[in-house]
């Protein structure tokens, strides 16, 4: 079995999905894609003003994997800015601290923690053994699944 990326915990989403500058002819438009984990470094550490060791703490990472993801989200961030591009922010590899999970033979919710969740997703109900498990869907917001504005698929902007 194929050994899974390290999950990074992210514990906020932001509001918004895609940004784009005002005044760019959309065939000119190009743009950045930012992880939810990226996101997540630049609230941490620029928004809340959390030390580096904190923010790693936060996401369950190691201090250079912290400073590698902020830096890669910043860097995107100024391409953008400086060169007048769009922001798109979607996917990467995430959880939440932790997530709920329903149990559709018996309607028993439980939470899972992110520890838990990085080992290996729960497989049956705590309460009935039942396989017929579903965690808590996540904001549909930015996962890049199946929704949008007509620019995914194509990475056109
Ligand atoms: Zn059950």
């Amino acid at each position: 079995m194929a050994r899974p990326a390290k999950l990074r915990c992210v514990a906020q989403f932001p509001n918004v999905g895609f940004f784009r500058p005002v005044g760019v002819p959309v065939n000119a438009l190009q743009g950045v894609c930012l992880s939810l984990e990226e996101v997540e470094s630049i609230r941490l550490k620029d928004l809340e003003g959390l030390e580096q060791e904190e923010c790693a703490q936060q996401m369950r990472v190691s201090r250079p994997t912290f400073h590698r993801i902020l830096e890669s989200a910043r860097k995107k961030l100024a391409d953008a800015l400086i060169n007048g591009k769009a922001i798109q922010i979607e996917g990467g590899n995430f959880e939440l601290p932790q997530r709920r999970f329903r149990c559709d033979d018996d309607g028993h919710e439980w939470n899972v923690p992110f520890e838990v969740m990085a080992q290996r997703l729960p497989l049956s109900c705590p309460k009935c053994l039942s396989g017929n498990i579903e965690p808590m869907p996540l904001p549909a917001f930015g996962l890049g699944r199946g929704h949008g504005r007509g620019f995914r698929g194509g990475r056109r902007w």
